[in-house]
């Protein structure tokens, strides 16, 4: 007979242990932690236990936040130690991107109430006496940072997880894992069987082989990273304060703090990065070292020593070499595994000992409640499809690891292991200038190269390059016609006799109820809160297809299938066979009418209608409707007849100057037009508090609609709003803090300039007290505070006549 537990654990590193502690403290106590060796044994106990509060992530930071104020208390809670030296840390900048990403973490600390300023070089020489400063601009200062030791801190979380009912067992492999017939799983492991209802993956290093155990390819690569500790400073022995951690991203690549008297001096290598256990980490490894590989950190080591000249004559007396595992873009892996029902991933920690405490918490929400009160898009395992594979895990954990000590631009592009999904016009497009991205494995055109810039990439905080440009893709689509690759759409289409029913019950949007008709819905979690948004439009013979951003792909799959039960539904996904063509403007409509024999007037073909229609021969599904807002139509279509197409439309177009748009246009003009986007709308959020009531039907039973009632009734704690703002220089990335009289009323969910109204727009999340159209208050853009006003309605053409007309 098995032994039985409500969930178990696999894995007894910080990641696991916090999960168990914050799974017992949500009051699910009869939870099991299986750890093959001692707990913290396999990347935990080796690291440097270092936590920062700066980060330009929103969740990020609310989980590193939270850490840092749980590791301070947790002592007092267990009477375990876990030795948290709160001595602050500087982040240093040499120029002026590097500063200007230093303003941008403080307006995102504004925002989460972090503690934090930029201090000129005299203030870091007071705090910091033997740093050379040397072409040191400036430096955040986040006093509130600190570090623990990570073995400390873990069987702190282990004491308190014990005290609270959860058991550990350590010293027992589990040996595979398989799933039963009642949805639960069966562990299996040396001392015998475990049942459960829900397992987790957080077997760190070892997590990609446990997921092999039931079909997942779990995108972990193990990167080697080094940090040395110096003999004994004798500049440290009559130090009374410790000093704070130094974060020289330019220089040393890396971190240098006190440890004791002595130095810890931690090195990113940004040439040569090593990975290791490629095919798999040894099941007996154990507090495993390797070898110190002086060569590959020497140029920074050597930086280090002449930027702490205190440091250079000492000897080293121990180097820590361990693993730490890396996903493709640097986020663990927390939440849902794809494709798979209760097996949860806990994993994929680059920075566990910061990360931990917020991730066990947050996963415990999930688990427990079933959404996190933080948005975990960014950490959502299902972020990843079969498009990562094995060599693209290779590569991109090898760049991320690289990028640790870069300046992390926003929207910057990682170039490694492209293109990997690409749509026939992919050659076309990028001869016409485009500078794509990458979504979902996919290549989507961003902008579009003109007037002799180069097609590459530009950066930086302050309206990079590319803006000139967008405002010309964005001035064809509002005066002429433009045209777009998005065919990364996800693209899902259900049928079977119960469509109709399961459509209705998942959507919050009545179903539409006659062929061709189509909404834009939300599907929600049973708290309410937004899983995603979607297009829903109805199809001869009872099918429904469902068109979502490509980042949920998997996730609306998932979802769908979870719902399904027994019902007799077909759920098929058709992502990569259809592709996509966005055409809008005033003269779309001229310009389709050249390539169809289909009638494109209001009256055949209203708004928000689709019809299947024949372009240049090729059967297309039409959709009228543009995220651009203005008069325009979505083309789906084979995959295999997108180059036939396109090319039917620019000939046709050329007539009426037709260009070519990118993303970014479309995100300038969906805000222009005050319509929401996937920063909005998230797993944090109801619909009330997305102010997106209008798109749902409270006549109708729907999953989440109880927790939508309940949202209506309560006190929102925020409300989205829309912003103008007056700034000239830099847009709103997300996560800058919102301010009135000074004092956090709440934070940007997005933002961009709005090149046809000329104005920097947001959305913002607010305190209900500051959302009426017409408040004045403040956004932090790059440190400073900007006048901005709520505003009641779109910036362009408030009336939405464009799109019908
Ligand atoms: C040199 C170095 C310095 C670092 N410095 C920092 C820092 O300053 N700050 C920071 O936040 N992070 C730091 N890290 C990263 C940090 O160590 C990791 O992110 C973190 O430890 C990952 O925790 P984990 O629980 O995911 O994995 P692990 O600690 O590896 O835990 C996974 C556990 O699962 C167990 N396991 C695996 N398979 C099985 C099985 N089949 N059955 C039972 N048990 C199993 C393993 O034995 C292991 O104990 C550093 C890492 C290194 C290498």
């Amino acid at each position: 007979m098995d032994q039985q537990a409500r969930v178990v654990i696999v894995g007894g590193g910080v990641m696991g242990v916090s999960l168990l502690y914050h799974l017992a403290k949500a009051g699910w106590s009869d939870c099991v932690l299986i750890e093959k060796a001692e707990l913290t044994s396999g990347s935990t106990w080796h690291a440097a236990g270092q936590i920062t509060h700066s980060t330009s992530s929103y969740g990020l930071g609310k989980m590193a936040g939270y850490g840092i104020e749980l590791y301070q208390r947790l002592e007092a809670e267990t009477g375990q130690s876990v030795t948290w030296h709160g001595c602050g840390s500087l982040r240093l900048a040499y120029n002026d991107d590097e500063l200007d990403w230093l303003k941008q973490t403080v307006s995102v600390g504004a925002a989460l109430g972090h503690p934090m300023e930029i201090i000129g070089p005299d203030e870091i020489r007071r705090l910091h006496p033997f740093y050379n400063l040397a072409g040191v601009k400036a430096a955040l200062h986040t006093p509130d940072d600190g570090h623990v030791d990570p073995a400390g801190a873990t069987m702190a979380l282990a004491k308190g997880a014990r005290l609270m009912g959860a058991r550990v067992i350590r010293h027992n492999r589990v040996l595979g894992i398989e799933a039963r017939s009642d949805g639960g799983w069966r562990v299996m492991t040396e001392q015998g069987d475990w049942s459960c209802e829900q397992v987790v993956n957080a077997g760190g290093t070892y997590a990609r082989q446990i997921g092999q155990w039931v079909g997942l390819d779990l995108p972990i690569v193990n990167m080697t990273h080094h940090y040395v500790i110096t003999d004994s400073v004798p500049e440290f022995q009559a130090l009374e304060r410790e000093l704070p951690v130094v974060r020289d991203d330019r220089e040393v690549s890396g971190y240098i703090r006190m440890e004791q008297k002595s130095a810890l001096i931690g090195i990113y290598e940004k040439a040569n990065p090593n990975t290791v256990w490629d095919q798999g980490t040894p099941w007996e490894a154990e507090h495993e070292l390797f070898e110190a590989d002086y060569d590959r950190i020497a140029p920074w080591l050597e930086n280090a020593f002449e930027r702490m000249p205190i440091l250079a004559e000492l000897g080293i007396k121990r180097t820590v070499h361990g693993a730490i595992t890396h996903p493709p873009d640097g986020n663990m892996l927390l939440g849902p595994a794809p494709g798979l029902e209760n097996f949860w991933c806990c994993c994929g920690s680059q920075i566990g000992i910061a990360w931990g405490p917020g991730a066990g918490r947050y996963l415990a929400q999930w688990m427990v409640e079933g959404a996190a009160d933080i948005n975990m898009r960014e950490f959502d395992p299902r972020r990843y499809g079969a498009f990562a594979d094995r060599s693209y895990q290779l590569a991109k954990a090898k760049e991320d690891y690289l990028l640790r000590h870069e300046t992390p631009f926003p929207g910057f592009n990682r170039p490694a292991a492209r293109p990997v999904k690409t749509t026939p016009l992919y050659e076309r497009l990028k001869a016409a200038g485009a500078v794509h991205e990458e979504v979902y494995g996919w290549e989507r055109p961003r902008w579009f190269a003109r007037d002799g810039m180069a097609a590459e990439d530009c950066y930086g905080f302050r309206r990079p390059a590319w803006h000139a440009m967008v405002e010309q893709e964005v001035k064809a689509v509002r005066e002429r016609v433009g045209i777009m690759d998005i065919s990364a759409f996800a693209k899902v289409e259900v049928s079977g006799p119960d469509a109709a029913a399961l459509v209705e019950r998942v959507i919050a949007n009545r179903a539409p109820r006659r062929d061709g008709r189509m909404v834009l819905t939300h599907l929600l979690n049973e708290r309410g809160r937004i899983e995603l948004e979607a297009t829903v439009v109805r199809l001869p013979g009872g099918r429904f297809s469902f068109i979502c951003a490509a980042f949920f792909e998997q996730r609306l799959n998932d979802w769908l299938t979870r719902q399904r039960g027994d019902a007799d539904v077909a759920i098929e996904n058709l992502s990569e066979s259809l592709g996509a063509l966005a055409l809008q403007g005033p003269a779309a409509r001229e310009v389709l009418r050249q390539v169809t024999q289909a009638p494109l007037d209001n009256e055949s073909f209203p708004w928000l209608s689709a019809r299947e229609i024949e372009i240049a021969g090729v059967p297309a599904r039409a959709l009228r409707l543009s995220y651009a807002g203005e008069l325009g139509w979505e083309l789906h279509l084979p995959m295999a007849g997108m180059a036939r197409v396109y090319d039917a439309l620019w000939q046709a177009g050329q007539a009426f100057g037709i260009e070519n748009t990118g993303s970014f246009a479309m995100n300038a003009m969906r805000l222009e037009k005050m319509f929401k986007g996937a920063a909005e709308l998230t797993n944090e959020v109801t619909l009330p508090e997305a102010d997106v009531m209008r798109f749902v039907k409270l006549d109708k039973d729907f999953i989440g609609k109880q927790a939508t009632l309940d949202s209506l009734e309560a006190e929102p704690p925020w409300r989205c709003v829309y912003l103008a703002i007056e700034v000239d220089d830099a847009d709103c990335n997300g996560a800058e803090a919102v301010l009135v009289n000074g004092a956090r009323v709440g934070a940007v969910s997005s933002g961009a300039r709005g090149p046809t109204v000329q104005k920097s727009l947001a959305f913002a999340y607010l305190d209900p007290a500051h959302a009426t159209p017409g408040t004045e208050l403040e956004v932090m853009i790059l440190g400073e505070r900007r006048p901005a006003r709520v505003l009641g309605e779109a910036a362009y053409d408030p009336a939405s006549r464009r799109p019908r007309s």
